[in-house]
Formats: structure tokens, C-alpha cells, sequence
């Protein structure tokens, strides 16, 4: 019998992991620069919090979330996405009550089922923030400067800001009156998934990925000619702020990002050497979710990022900004008494911060060699009869091949000197 990983999950390895780490590190280290705390929620929630937000059309609620009942036979769901978890917080934790707005972020795992592919995985991570509490323009501004700025520093260039709005209640209303009629003329030609959209909700016809679909509905009316004054003048303002920070963007007129719960502003990132669907990060404004899930009105944007997709575009353009973390010192005991004072050594060597290891095989001196090698050691120190015997230890450096030797009770910090010095 062969155990292998469910399909759509994978074993990330190194070096993907440490690409992956350095995403979360730079990531929590801008959120906190820019005034977010984090919030951590759990990894399953009752279904209710993602399908009454999410929308029953969406690909999310209606073919991708991982369900199940547990053993008092109530349906939880694994979060396929961060911001209803954190709405659902919000009002639990009577977060309203304080000043606002209020600035989250979070760090996990999501999990879809959906077609695996590159950077896609059915689990995968996310980093993401909301500012709850404001309908400044500017908070949209501040949302996508964020994360234009965490790609820069990433090392990303070449990324795509596409944006839209999707308006409010009030401007929705009558566009989705004519969005229908138009639907409603061709839906023969519209696939079966589409005809199961116009019913619950028109406006996920696009999330299709059917050609003709697509092809119909690049005529069809567009939201953005039916927002009311306050919405156009808000996105006016958006525009407006992301040019004084010199942020350039796209229209997209069909850009609704899968989710029922955005209002007004909505907004993509995509990187290059991602293919077709290459976004790498997506949101926008919900002012009414926190209403709709029992709270008081409250306005809010955020954003989410893909991890994973990241990760995979730094790697697919050479992007390397960090310096591998390989061990420093390698242990090479050539007997019995030499290994018990090894480990003593390698324990001081560690205490002291200083990456290193040694073979616990009886492995001969070249096989131990070997695995230096292997591992990248900067320097090899040698224990044998003659160093023990003397209070010594032989180091070798292995770029060099120089060699010296080091009084045992000196060795920690001449190492330290050296290191210091080759940083
Ligand atoms: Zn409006
Ligand atoms: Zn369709």
C-alpha cells in the first residue's frame, strides 16, 4: 500500500517553504506598519458563515466548500476565505462597540475544492486585511497601496491593478432590472450554470469561464453606468488617492470578484508567469455584510493574498531576496571520546545561535566530509585524538580550504568573529 497526499494537496518542501515563510514575514511585519492586529479564527466555522455572505450562486458556496457534519450532526464548513470569519468575529466579540475603525489581519490555511493547478491548490494559505468601521475612500486607497507596496518589496514588479465598482443597494437596483432583461433574452445561449446564477443572484454570470458565455456578456450592460452620485463620486476618490500615490490601475467594467458581499469598490492584482488565471490577490468593500449577518451597519474593505501564488511568481521570475539559512558548522568526530565531547561542543555551538550539526552515523571521516558538503557548511571542525589530547579543535574553512587550529575554550567565539565578518 502507497499513502500519497489527497489530490489538490501537496507537501511543500524547501525551498517553496522558505519562499512561503518570507511572503508571511514580510507580510505580518507591513501589516503591522501600517497599524493592523492580527486575529486568528478558527479553520472551521458553521456553514451558515460562509453561505450566507458568499452567495448561494457563487462557485464557492455551490461546488467548492469542504462540508461535513460533525458527530451531533451540525454542518461546519473548512473556511474557503478569511473575511466572513472575521465579520462573524466582529459581531461576536461586539467589536462595534469600539472605536472605529477597527484594523484585522490574518495568516491560514483555506480550503476549496477546486480544480488543482499550479499555485492552486484545495488547501491553500492566505494572508489578508479588513478595516472595519469607515467608509472613507481612502481606506480603499490605503487597502490596495498595502498590498501594491508588499509586492515591491517582495520583489514583484510588473503587476496589474484592475478595478471596478459595483455599486450599492440603491444604484444595483435598476441595473439589475435591465441586467436581467438582457440575460433573460439570452439565456439559450447561456451555459447551465449561468441559467442556475440569473436565478439566485445575475450578477455571478460573471464568474463564468465558459467561452461563449464570456463572449455574450462582454455586451451586456455594465454596473458602472448606473452608479448613483455617492458611489461614482466614491470611486472617483479612490481613483484620486491611488494617483497621488502614483499607483497606476485598469478598468475592468466585469470585474464582480466571486463573492455577493462587495459593494462599490472591487479590485485584482496580477503578476506575470501565472497564465490565465493569474491574480494574486483580490477584494474590496463590503458595507453591508456586518448588517447582514445580525450587526449594526458598518462599512468595511479588505483584501486577501494568495501565499501560495506568490510564492510561485517570485519563484517562476528568479526573484531570491533572501539568503538561504544553511547550517555553518559541521562536527567531524573521528572517534568514540571525540564524539562525546562533540556533542557537547555542537550543544555551545547552538546555544550560541550558530547554525550547525554533525553526523550521528559512524560514517568515516570522508563520508562525514561528504556531509558537510552536502549541507553547505561554511566551516568544518575536527575532533580527533591529537585535538582531544591537546585541548584542541582543527577547523577547516571550506570555501578556502584553509585550514588552523583553535584552542577548544576559543573556538565559539572565534567562530562568531568569523561569521560576523563573512556577513
Ligand atoms: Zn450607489
Ligand atoms: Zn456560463
Amino acid at each position: 500500500m502507497k499513502f500519497q497526499t489527497p489530490r489538490g494537496t501537496r507537501d511543500i518542501l524547501s525551498p517553496e517553504v522558505e519562499f512561503r515563510n518570507y511572503v508571511f514575514e514580510k507580510s505580518r511585519e507591513l501589516f503591522e506598519i501600517y497599524g493592523f492586529k492580527e486575529i486568528v479564527t478558527p479553520t472551521f466555522e458553521r456553514t451558515e458563515v460562509f453561505t450566507k455572505g458568499i452567495g448561494e450562486a457563487s462557485d464557492i458556496v455551490s461546488k467548492e466548500m469542504y462540508t461535513f457534519k460533525d458527530r451531533k450532526g451540525r454542518s461546519l464548513t473548512l473556511k474557503p476565505e478569511g473575511t466572513a470569519p472575521v465579520v462573524r468575529s466582529f459581531i461576536q466579540n461586539k467589536m462595534y462597540g469600539k472605536s472605529l475603525p477597527i484594523k484585522l489581519y490574518y495568516c491560514g490555511q483555506m480550503f476549496r475544492y477546486e480544480k488543482p493547478q499550479a499555485g492552486r491548490g484545495r488547501e491553500f494559505s492566505q494572508v489578508g486585511i479588513e478595516i472595519i468601521g469607515t467608509s472613507d475612500p481612502l481606506a480603499d486607497v490605503e487597502t490596495i497601496a498595502l498590498v501594491m507596496n508588499l509586492y515591491k518589496q517582495l520583489g514583484i514588479d510588473k503587476t496589474k491593478l484592475i478595478v471596478n465598482s459595483m455599486g450599492c443597494r440603491n444604484c444595483r437596483k435598476k441595473y439589475l432590472q435591465d441586467l436581467n432583461k438582457y440575460l433573460e433574452i439570452k439565456s439559450k445561449n447561456l451555459c447551465e450554470n449561468c441559467n442556475f446564477r440569473i436565478e439566485k443572484n445575475p450578477l455571478r454570470v460573471f464568474d463564468c469561464k465558459v467561452d461563449q458565455c464570456k463572449k455574450i456578456l462582454s455586451k451586456s450592460p455594465i454596473l458602472r453606468d448606473y452608479l448613483c452620485n455617492e458611489c461614482e463620486d466614491h470611486f472617483k476618490n479612490v481613483l484620486k488617492g491611488l494617483e497621488s500615490l502614483k499607483i497606476k490601475w485598469q478598468l475592468d467594467n466585469r470585474l464582480v470578484r466571486g463573492f455577493d458581499y462587495y459593494t462599490k469598490t472591487v479590485f485584482e492584482v496580477t503578476a506575470p508567469k501565472l497564465g490565465a488565471q493569474d491574480a494574486i490577490c483580490g477584494g474590496g468593500r463590503y458595507d453591508y455584510l456586518i448588517e447582514d449577518y445580525g450587526g449594526p451597519l458598518t462599512p468595511a474593505v479588505g483584501v486577501a493574498i494568495g501565499v501560495d501564488r506568490t510564492a510561485l511568481v517570485m519563484m517562476r521570475m528568479g526573484i531570491k531576496p533572501f539568503s538561504e539559512k544553511n547550517i555553518q558548522v559541521f562536527l567531524i568526530a573521528l572517534n568514540d571520546t571525540a564524539k562525546k565531547k562533540a556533542i557537547v561542543l555542537l550543544d555551545d555551538l547552538r546555544k550560541n545561535k550558530i547554525p550547525s550539526d554533525m553526523d550521528y552515523g559512524n560514517r568515516g571521516i570522508k563520508g562525514q566530509f561528504k556531509m558537510a558538503d552536502r549541507l553547505k557548511a561554511k566551516y568544518v571542525l575536527i575532533l580527533g585524538e591529537d585535538e582531544l589530547r591537546n585541548n584542541k579543535v582543527s577547523l577547516k574553512e571550506m570555501d578556502t580550504g584553509k585550514q588552523s587550529i583553535v584552542n577548544y575554550d576559543d573556538v565559539i567565539n572565534y567562530l562568531k568573529e568569523k561569521i560576523k565578518e563573512s556577513n
